[in-house]
């Protein structure tokens, strides 16, 4: 098995006592981490689960997700991490979409779970009996596909990333030699793992390495601060909101972060209030450009450069390639902006099942479109200028406008509408909905986001309404959306 799959009993084979798992308060060793893949792995197997089957799963970070990430990929099976926050419809679209045979899913998500509809078989999981411990082997080859990771589109359709063994073993090997993680790493995750920047750019290198990961259940500024004190924490794994916030608890200061000797961001651009924040405790951010589609790793600014080149998300990773391109298909000169190229053993293999998406990213030359804007500065260090394709983040998770505007279209007193992203403390950016109401229906702002309750993930929701008589459009039709970002004066909230 060259896969991700064998990591686990690998592991187990150089050091089955070592620590791989701290999750509330109990540690798993990586023996036993191992026992409990394989014997998934056989109760998966026994579920009809084989070569190529999607396996789902839905749960918050717990060393139950990692038992089924090695347990699918030891049956070559692929591994599809679903995010805890979508409401039912948006998971029932990616399981039929992605064709899953199985959903595991973990008691946390009960209540969602009894709401779908998709045709996955939903499997709960129960904390696996180790009685049938004949090691699983079945041959895996490096290319296939490890998991799909989906990502949500400007269409509002979410798709499919399919990355392979091969990719995301690449984006660890890059990630380790960036990062110096060893044995002795204590890393702490509360980023969720269904997102491809925590399980492969932190959880998974520090498995690799054999170091161990203490696994939370949410993300908690205080909690944080506890548990780097009372672990010894040495690397953390976070998006800038998350790191904003521990740097304005009042504790900040004062409190234990002596163990701490990496943190990882990435993500979006980090403030450089931010960096000179954790600079006066005596912290340096290691930074990360990157997207799903690569694994996600494709720029990094390390340690020497990260106050010299405050701002910038660095240069390539060691095995991949960047170009910042104009619209001719040029090498942008030294401050011109252009779009960012990426390609490398780490970039995805294609997304599911959507010949015409995949030939537009990958092209004919296999360099990932990003459609991410980007300068270059005289030494090569790139600077990320924002999204082509007005993508909202906020606090690390991606709003997609149109699956936005597309709920509220449904709503009888919206005619029209326009979501853009505005500049938010906590969250980075959150949403604005500019809506037109239909004629003659009288409707209020707090009405329209209770309709969007429900039917799109909370974090989506809009957190203000502007009413207005019409949207800027250019002459083709297109919402003008630079022109809704300029400052509001007539808003009602
Ligand atoms: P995702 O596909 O969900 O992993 O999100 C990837 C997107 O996040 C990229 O296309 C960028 O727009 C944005 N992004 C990631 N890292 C950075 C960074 N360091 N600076 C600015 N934007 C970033
Ligand atoms: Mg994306
Ligand atoms: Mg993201």
């Amino acid at each position: 098995n060259e896969g991700v799959g064998s990591w686990a009993a690998r592991r187990a084979r150089m050091a089955p006592d070592r620590v791989a798992l701290i999750h509330e308060g109990r540690s798993h060793t990586y023996g036993e981490v191992a026992a409990r893949a394989n014997a998934l792995a056989h109760r998966l197997a026994g579920l009809g689960v084989g070569h190529g089957d999607r396996v789902a799963y839905l749960g918050p970070n717990h060393p139950a997700f990692l038992d089924a990430l090695f347990a699918t990929g030891l049956l070559g099976a692929v591994f599809v991490p679903l995010n805890t926050r979508l409401a039912a419809p948006e998971l029932d679209y990616i399981l039929d979409d992605c064709g899953a045979r199985v959903l595991l899913w973990s008691p946390a998500c009960e209540p969602t779970v009894t709401r779908l509809r998709a045709a996955a078989r939903p499997v709960r999981l129960a904390g696996e009996s180790t009685t049938d411990s004949a090691p699983v082997d079945v041959r895996v080859a490096d290319s296939e596909t490890c998991m799909i990771m989906y990502t949500s589109g400007t269409t509002g359709r979410p798709k499919g990333a399919m990355l392979t063994h091969a990719n995301v073993s690449w984006n660890c090997v890059n990630l380790l030699i960036d990062v110096d993680l060893t044995s002795d790493e204590v890393t702490l995750v509360s980023a969720p793992m269904f997102h491809v920047a925590a399980l492969n750019q932190t959880v998974l290198p520090t498995f690799l390495k054999g170091g161990a990961c203490v696994l939370t259940g949410g993300f908690d500024p205080e909690a944080t601060l506890d548990l780097i004190a009372t672990h010894r924490v040495t690397c953390l794994f976070g998006v800038p909101a998350m790191f904003l916030a521990i740097a304005r608890s009042p504790r900040f200061g004062t409190a234990d972060l002596g163990s701490v000797r990496s943190m990882l961001c990435g993500g979006a651009p980090v403030p450089e209030p931010l960096i000179a924040a954790y600079q006066r405790r005596g912290l340096t951010f290691l930074q990360g450009y990157g997207m799903t589609e690569c694994s996600p790793g494709a720029l990094f600014l390390r340690a020497p450069e990260s106050v010299r080149k405050a701002g910038s998300a660095g240069t390539p990773v060691f095995f991949g390639d960047v170009r910042v391109v104009t619209p001719g298909g040029e090498d942008a000169a030294p401050g011109e902006t252009g779009e960012i190229l990426v390609q490398g053993p780490s970039v995805m293999a294609g997304y599911w099942r959507l010949p015409a998406e995949t030939r537009a990213a990958l092209g004919e030359d296999g360099w990932l479109r990003t459609g991410d804007l980007a300068v270059t500065d005289a030494d090569g260090f790139v600077y990320v200028r924002g999204r082509a394709k007005d993508l909202i983040i906020s606090g690390g998770e991606n709003i997609y406008p149109a699956e936005v505007e597309a709920a509220l279209l449904d709503h009888p007193a919206v005619a029209e509408c326009a979501v853009i992203g505005v500049p938010d403390e906590r969250w980075g950016e959150v949403g604005r909905a500019f809506v037109v109401p239909a004629q003659g229906v009288a409707v209020e702002a707090a009405e329209l986001l209770a309709f969007l309750d429900g039917r799109i993930a909370r974090y989506k929701i809009p957190k203000s309404v502007v009413f207005v008589g019409a949207l800027p459009r250019t002459g083709s039709g297109k919402v003008v959306k630079a022109r809704l970002r300029a400052p509001v004066s007539d808003r009602r909230e």
